[in-house]
């Protein structure tokens, strides 16, 4: 086994430890260590050792970084379900709670995901997906702990595991134990992989560091009595010591820097612990007194603190004659010590504060808050319940059939993921297998399930109801583009025959009402370009007809309204005809006694409206309302003064419209109603609308505009009519 900073503890030790921190925690220990050495008995590790080996160091490494039972008994366990015949999660569960087997159940499942040769950029994804995946950081910690192990024993695996593994630590996993500001699994980390990656590289560093190895304990030694001497004098209580940088970094500074090893200041670290901030500052000065400083490398990350919540102080100084190259000196106290060597484990007995700058990062932050909070005021089980917080609740990351990651929001579903592939995968998906078993289309997904969409070239595209199954609004829209777009033309002539029908059930004409400024109003509604969109609306099924032409109808009466001028026409020099020779049809045309009279139908003047002639071609005169539409548009020198003649006798057509409570007699009374008003009806017709309501225009022989006038009002007063007005239709 490689060398490393962390050992493998015996059971007892185990225990030991546990005990010191939980009374009685270890009889957790014992149990799981137990199950475990039996689960796994005559197993062994490629190295040759029993396999009891590797957990028991997994929950070492764990035992260093925090005391908490559950975990360490997580640990010991964190392989039985993966490698061993016949153990189950249930059986985890049943021997050790709830909690453990959660623990256990998170390792195993990302044990199953091979992360091994992925591209660079989706190596945030994976990191990401792990934590989304674990819910819970304390299975990232037996991740990281199992993968430490696992490098440290790498040479006895065959030579392409080493390196494909090697890849996937120095990708995934270093890049998350510094996330989590666990520097020393970091370190190791980096240094195992980096011997596999780039045997070369790796040789080369440690053969030029490790050449000066003898010369630079001597300097380490020099520097620390020297500085040692001062901080006593100045009676800071501290703890110094040296130490070589480790290789990675070196070999970074080489080989991607490509700096020149002479170059490379921190071969050694020199690092001084004390106890308060204020006497950090005090040494950083004994330093720059006593040594000469090299410019630009003095860092203050006490107070500036790195986004990963490491702070130091670090300055880089001249030795002078006796040490004649520069080295590195980091000043901090213990409680930065501790976070810097494990980082967010460590975090539950110190507070610190720092920033972050991505998602990741954002989201660890927030974690650690949280963590620097419960620590602050309730102690170590609410750090525990910190670390179990599930940092992507909002999101879930899948994996294509190739294996890329696609992180959608939760609750979406195979037929989301389609349309997130491409909208063509979504029109022509027929169904959805997640792990390789097929499921409905409205399956919720979660992390880390692998998706494969099937599709079929004789799909016959979506279906309306996709609309209801699907989460994201990026496939909702994409779901009615295509009803909008790919089938435009049928749904196009589906919906105008659809409108078609409707009208003719409703006895109109569909024409009289798709005029652009009755359908406008709609358009503007849906946000529609045209009336074909309309249309297409309707065919697809996104509009019922009935409604379209309802509202075409309502906006037809409203536009109709509107436009009845309500102000008397600009043509009063017409004025009245005087009431002299014989009136025709009840009117006195001006000095054309003889000419033929006719009312016209767009308005159906009767006595006691405003009335304006006009002479027709052929036709004799024509007389309109005054305030008519139509008689405004007529030429003005056609205009003739025409008055009435107050007849008792002549009778005149006129239009009202009634919209009423639908019931069985209804129609039976209006006709006594009329009947008894001495009120002809000549002609009615009947819409019955959606709302139980009916409109009805009623044709009526009047003698005038008060009898007219006077049938309106008593309409009003029937307690089934909702509105009645003269109309000109
Ligand atoms: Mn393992």
């Amino acid at each position: 086994m490689a060398y490393s900073a962390f050992e493998c503890l015996t059971l007892e030790q185990l225990v030991e430890r546990v005990e010191n921190g939980y009374t009685g925690g270890g009889k957790l220990i014992t149990k799981a260590y137990d199950f475990a050495e039996k689960a796994h008995s005559g197993q062994k590790r490629k190295s040759g050792e029993p396999y009891i080996i590797h957990p028991l160091f997994v929950a070492s490494i764990i035992t260093e970084l925090m005391i908490d039972p559950p975990t360490i008994a997580a640990a010991i366990l964190h392989d039985t379900v993966e490698d061993c015949e016949g153990v189950t999660v249930e059986m985890i569960e049943a021997d050790f709670g709830e909690e453990v087997a959660r623990l256990v159940d998170g390792v195993t499942k990302l044990q199953r995901l091979n992360f091994a040769d992925r591209e660079e950029q989706q190596a945030e994804s994976l990191r990401k997906m792990i934590i989304a995946m674990s819910r819970d950081i304390r299975v990232v910690l037996i991740k990281l702990a199992d993968r430490l192990h696992n490098m440290l024993t790498l040479s006895f695996q065959p030579k392409d595991r080493q390196v494909s593994i090697s890849r996937e630590t120095l990708d995934i996993y270093a890049p998350l134990a510094h996330r989590l500001g666990m520097y020393s699994i970091k370190q190791e980390l980096e240094d195992l992989a980096l011997r596999y990656i780039d045997p070369e590289g790796y040789k080369n560093v440690a053969q030029k560091v490790g050449m000066k190895r003898a010369e630079r304990e001597e300097n380490i030694k020099l520097v620390i009595s020297e500085l040692s001497a001062k901080l006593d004098e100045a009676g800071i209580r501290y703890d110094i010591d040296g130490r070589p940088k480790h290789l990675y970094s070196i070999y970074r500074k080489m080989v991607i820097q490509n700096k020149p090893f002479e170059q490379i200041y921190d071969l050694i670290a020199i690092r001084v612990i004390v106890n308060t901030i204020p006497d950090c500052y005090a040494v950083l000065g004994i330093v720059h007194t006593l040594w000469n400083q090299v410019p630009g490398r003095f860092k203050d990350y006490i107070s500036v603190p790195k986004a990963n919540m490491y702070r130091s102080l670090h300055t880089t100084v001249i030795g002078g004659r006796k040490i004649p190259f520069p080295f590195e000196i980091q000043i901090r106290t213990w409680e930065m010590h501790k976070v810097a060597e494990y980082g967010i484990a460590a975090h539950w007995r110190y507070k610190e504060g720092s920033g972050g700058n991505d998602t990741l990062d954002e989201k660890l932050f927030w974690l650690r808050q949280i963590l620097d909070w419960q620590s602050e005021t309730r102690g170590s089980h609410e750090f525990i319940d910190g670390l179990k917080t599930d940092l992507f609740s909002e999101e879930v990351f899948l994996f294509t059939p190739k294996g890329d990651i696609i992180s959608m929001q939760r609750g979406a579903t195979p037929l989301d993921f389609a349309y997130r592939i491409h909208s063509h995968v979504g029109n022509a998906c027929v169904g959805a297998k997640v792990n390789g078993k097929m499921v409905p289309l409205d399956t919720e997904l979660n992390t880390g399930d692998r998706v494969e969409i099937l599709t079929s070239s004789a799909s016959k595209g979506p279906s309306m109801d996709w609309l209801n199954i699907v989460r994201t609004q990026q496939a909702k829209a994409k779901i009615k583009q295509f009803f909008k777009r790919e089938l435009r033309g049928e749904n196009v002539a589906k919906g105008r025959e659809s409108l078609e029908r409707e009208a003719h059930r409703r006895g109109v004409k569909l024409g009289d009402y798709t005029k652009p400024e009755y359908y406008e109003p709609l358009l503007k509604k849906y946000m529609f370009q045209e009336l074909d969109d309309l249309y297409g609306a309707i065919g697809y099924g996104g509009v019922a007809s009935g409604y379209v032409l309802t509202r075409l109808m309502e906006e037809k009466l409203r536009h109709d309204e509107k436009n009845a001028p309500k102000l008397p026409p600009e043509l009063p020099e017409v004025g009245a005809a005087p009431k002299n020779g014989t009136p025709t049809h009840g009117v006195y045309v001006d000095g054309a006694p003889d000419m033929l009279v006719r009312f016209a139908r767009c308005c159906n003047p009767v006595p006691g409206d405003d009335i304006v002639g006009y002479i027709t071609r052929g036709r004799g005169v024509t007389v309109h309302k005054a305030d008519c539409v139509n008689a405004l548009h007529s030429e003005p020198e056609r205009a003739i003064r025409v008055s009435w003649a107050d007849s008792k006798t002549e009778s005149f057509v006129a239009n009202i419209q009634i919209v009423c409570y639908d019931h069985a007699s209804l129609l039976g009374e209006l006709s006594v109603f009329f009947d008894e008003m001495k009120i002809p009806m000549t002609a009615m017709s009947v819409r019955i609308n959606k709302n139980k309501t009916v409109t009805i225009i009623m044709t009526v022989n009047v003698t005038s505009r008060v009898q007219l006038d006077g049938a309106i009002t008593k309409l009003h007063t029937r307690s089934d009519v909702i509105e009645a007005y003269r109309s000109n239709a």
